[in-house]
């Protein structure tokens, strides 16, 4: 045997509509959690029987967004610039053989109702709608090595890019404060990680960048090393 299918057991609802911005791991940032929905026949309460013990998950789902492209043996990591390639089986990169991912998630509750198994998970790195083939409980035991040696990801991303907002935006985000508590820290959170493609960084124009954010298409420019979020407008 060497095809397999597989069926999706669920579907991720996150604040990312869209793969840009997205930070690259799960649990970088404060915010940005989600829901994965469970679709039939796997919705049933018995399956996440004792998963409520666990306060962390791996959910291993498919690059659904990048799939279509297909791989290459090496790849370009955004980590090194841009520029150095790796072997694919070397990084992380969406561009795999079988574009399958896993992230380690943090399992904050489990919600059952009329027929419903909503799991809700902490900082996530999926964009919305991203299928899930499975879900396992973290082992720390076994799983948890942090004297590991990393290759070039032995530390976490730089996120020290400054972030400001301009009174617009600021406005806007007062005026949404009661829905979403944490807005402000969310951008600034995910803004802070520099997300432009690397060859963007050595772009001396003051280029507006936008992406789609819970439901705010945010806008941003980036002048002298900081960033400003110009304003965030319901998409
Ligand atoms: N933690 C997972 C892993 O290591 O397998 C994913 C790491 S991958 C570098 C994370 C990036 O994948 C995100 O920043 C986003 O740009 C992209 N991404 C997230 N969901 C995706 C999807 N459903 N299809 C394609 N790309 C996706």
């Amino acid at each position: 045997m060497s095809q397999f299918t597989f069926d999706t057991i669920g579907i991720i609802r996150s604040p990312y509509k869209e793969k840009f911005a997205i930070p690259r791991q799960p649990g970088l940032i404060d915010d940005g959690g989600g829901t994965l929905e469970l679709l039939p026949p796997y919705n049933h309460a018995e399956a996440v029987r004792g998963l409520d013990a666990f306060s962390h998950l791996w959910v291993i789902f498919v690059f659904h967004q990048t799939m279509q492209a297909g791989w290459k043996p090496t790849v370009r990591p955004p980590r090194l610039g841009g520029n150095a390639r790796m072997g694919v089986f070397a990084t992380r990169s969406t561009f795999r053989p079988n574009p399958i991912g896993m992230s380690l998630v943090e399992l904050k509750a489990i919600n059952v109702r009329a027929g419903q198994v909503h799991l809700e998970l902490g900082s996530l790195d999926l964009v919305d709608g991203t299928p899930v083939l499975d879900i396992k409980p973290y082992l720390p035991f076994a799983e948890s090595h942090p004297e590991a040696r990393a290759g070039f990801a032995q530390q976490a991303p730089n996120a020290a890019m400054p972030v400001i907002f301009s009174a617009l935006a600021q406005s806007q985000i007062e005026q949404n404060q009661r829905r979403y508590p944490h807005l402000a820290r969310f951008i600034r959170q995910v803004l802070a990680q520099d997300p432009r493609p690397a060859y963007r960084k050595e772009e001396t124009i003051d280029r507006i960048y936008a992406v789609h954010l819970l439901d705010f298409n945010v806008r941003w420019q980036i002048s002298e090393g900081v960033t400003e979020v110009l304003d965030l407008n319901q998409s």
